[in-house]
C-alpha cells in the first residue's frame, strides 16, 4: 500500500502543541514508509477561519521542519468539488433533500427528549421504496442528508485505539449540505480523503465521533477505507485539558522563548509513542522507527521541564554560530555593546551547559556586553583591605602573563598560595569587578574571554 497521510487543520487560531504532534506523526508516518505527506486547510467556517491562522499554521510547520509533500489545499476552494460529489449523490439515492425546517427538527428533538429518546431525525423527508412524500413547503430551501444504514454496525480497527463498533441506530442521516448549498465539515473531510487517496487518517481522538460517519459516507461513495488511528489528547501536568494556564500552548511561543525545534520535535515525539526507553533521538531515527503499534492509548500529560531538559541537551550540541546568530538579536534588544567585547561565538560556547533556552543564554551572555555596575555592598564585602594586595598582584601579573586559560589559571594559583588565600576569596571580587556579578562561569574562562585590555582596565577602577 502507498502510504499517503495529512494533516489537517482548521485555521481558527495559532497552531497548537497537540495539533503539532499529530502533525508530526502523520508526517513520521509518511517519512517512514517513503509515502506521501499532505497539509489540506479546512478552512470553511468562514466566521472563525482567518488568514492569520493559515500563517501560523504554515510557521509552525515550517518552524519544526514538518514539510509536506502535496499542498496546502484550501477546503474553500475545493467547492465545486463538493458540489460535484453531492450532486452525484442525491443521483444515486445515498443522500437526500430534506425540507424540514430549523424549527420542525427542533421540534422533533423536543418530542424525542419527552419520550425519553434519544434526540435524532425522524426520517421524514428520507425516500424510502413505496414512500411518499411530504409537499415540498413552497419557497423554502432544503438541507441535503446522507442516508445512512438504518440497520447494521460500522466497525474499524483503530491503529491506536483497537476495534471500535458503533450500531448505525445509533447515527442520525447527517446535514452534508446547509440551505445555501454550502457542504458541512464532515462531508469535505471525506471527500477530500477520498480524492487524496488517504491510507492513514492520523487525527487527535476528539475526531473518534465522527469516524462512523465518515466511513459510512465513504462507503456510499464505493471509496477504499483508510485506515484510522485516534491519538489521545495532551494533558497538563495536573491531568486537565491542556491549556494556557500550563504555560504556552501555542507551537510559535517556543521560538520567541528560545526553544530549538528539534527539541520540540523530540519532545513531542514522546508524548504519547514511545520506542523502548529511548528519550533522546534525531528525526531521522524517530522516522525509523515511528509506527503506529506504539501509540499510548492513554493521554499524554505536558512536562514542561522535560522539554526544557531536551532544549538544553540540544542547545549543548548546537554549531555555537548558530547559537550566536539565534542570541545576538535578542541581545541587541537588550542593550548589548559588541564593541571592544569578547567574540559573541567564544561567550555562547562558554555559557550554553547551563541553559535551557536561548534567552536564558542570550541572559547569560549579557554579563559581557554590558558596563559592571556592581552593588557597593558587595564591594566592600569581597574587595576587602585583606584581599586588595593580592588582587593587585593579580592585576599586575595580568600585563605579562600569557593570556591562555591555562596560564591565567597558574598564575591565580600562585598568587592564592602567596597570600595564603583560598580560591574564593579571589575569585568572587574578581567577578564582582570584571563583571559586576557574583556568578559566572570559572574566573579564568571569564579573564580570558574578557581579554588583557578590559581586564587592566576594569581592574584598575577598584584598585588605583
Ligand atoms: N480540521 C480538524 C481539526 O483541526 C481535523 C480533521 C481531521 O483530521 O480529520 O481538528
Amino acid at each position: 500500500m502507498t502510504v499517503r497521510t495529512r494533516f489537517a487543520p482548521s485555521p481558527t487560531g495559532f497552531l497548537h502543541l497537540g495539533g503539532a504532534r499529530t502533525a508530526l506523526f502523520a508526517w513520521a508516518y509518511a517519512r517512514r514508509f517513503g509515502g506521501t505527506f499532505i497539509l489540506r486547510v479546512e478552512d470553511t467556517d468562514l466566521e472563525r477561519s482567518t488568514p492569520e491562522a493559515v500563517e501560523a499554521i504554515l510557521q509552525g510547520m515550517e518552524w519544526l521542519g514538518l514539510q509536506h509533500d502535496e499542498g496546502p489545499f484550501y477546503q474553500m476552494q475545493r467547492m465545486d468539488r463538493y458540489r460535484e460529489v453531492l450532486a452525484q449523490m442525491l443521483d444515486d439515492g445515498s443522500a437526500y433533500y430534506c425540507y424540514a425546517s430549523p424549527e420542525e427538527v427542533e421540534a422533533m428533538r423536543e418530542r424525542q427528549r419527552a419520550a425519553g429518546e434519544k434526540p435524532r431525525y425522524d426520517g421524514t423527508w428520507r425516500p424510502e421504496p413505496g414512500k411518499t412524500l411530504p409537499p415540498v413547503p413552497e419557497g423554502r430551501k432544503p438541507v441535503v442528508r446522507f442516508r445512512n444504514p438504518l440497520d447494521g454496525d460500522v466497525s474499524w480497527d483503530d491503529a491506536v485505539k483497537g476495534a471500535i463498533t458503533i450500531s448505525n441506530r445509533e447515527l442520525d442521516d447527517l446535514v452534508i449540505a446547509r440551505p445555501d448549498g454550502t457542504p458541512t465539515y464532515n462531508f469535505c473531510v471525506v471527500v477530500d480523503d477520498w480524492d487524496m487517496r488517504i491510507s492513514h487518517v492520523i487525527r487527535g481522538d476528539d475526531h473518534v465521533n465522527n469516524t462512523p460517519r465518515q466511513i459510512n459516507i465513504l462507503k456510499a461513495l464505493g471509496a477504499t477505507l483508510p485506515v484510522y488511528g485516534h491519538v489521545p489528547m495532551i494533558l497538563g501536568s495536573d491531568g486537565e485539558k491542556l491549556s494556557k494556564r500550563h504555560g504556552a500552548v501555542s507551537v510559535m511561543d517556543y521560538p520567541a522563548q528560545g526553544y530549538l525545534p528539534e527539541a520540540m520535535l523530540n519532545y513531542l515525539a514522546r508524548l504519547g509513542w514511545s520506542h523502548g526507553d529511548e528519550e533522546i533521538f534525531s528525526m531521522e531515527q524517530f522516522c525509523a522507527w515511528f509506527d503506529l503499534d506504539h501509540l499510548s492509548k492513554s493521554p499524554a500529560q505536558f512536562n514542561p521541564e522535560k522539554l526544557a531538559w531536551l532544549n538544553n541537551h540540544y542547545i549543548r550540541q548546537a554549531d555555537d554560530a548558530r547559537l550566536e546568530r539565534l542570541a545576538r538579536p535578542r541581545m541587541e534588544s537588550e542593550g548589548a555593546d559588541f564593541n571592544n567585547a569578547p567574540p559573541l561565538q567564544a561567550v555562547v560556547a562558554l555559557m550554553k551547559e547551563r541553559a535551557n533556552t536561548i534567552s536564558e543564554l542570550a541572559d547569560a551572555a549579557m554579563l559581557f556586553y554590558r558596563q559592571p555596575a556592581p552593588d557597593a555592598a558587595l564591594l566592600a564585602q569581597h574587595v576587602t583591605e585583606a584581599v586588595k594586595p593580592a588582587l593587585a598582584q593579580y592585576a599586575d601579573r595580568c600585563k605579562t602573563v600569557t593570556w591562555s586559560r591555562e596560564a591565567l589559571s597558574a598564575m591565580l594559583k600562585e598568587v592564592l598560595a602567596t597570600h595564603k588565600l583560598k580560591m574564593p576569596q579571589l575569585a568572587m571580587p574578581l567577578r564582582l569587578m570584571l563583571t559586576g556579578q557574583l556568578q559566572t562561569p570559572s574566573i579564568d574562562a571569564v579573564v580570558e574571554l574578557f581579554g588583557r585590555d578590559t581586564v587592566l582596565a576594569r581592574l584598575d577602577k577598584f584598585l588605583a
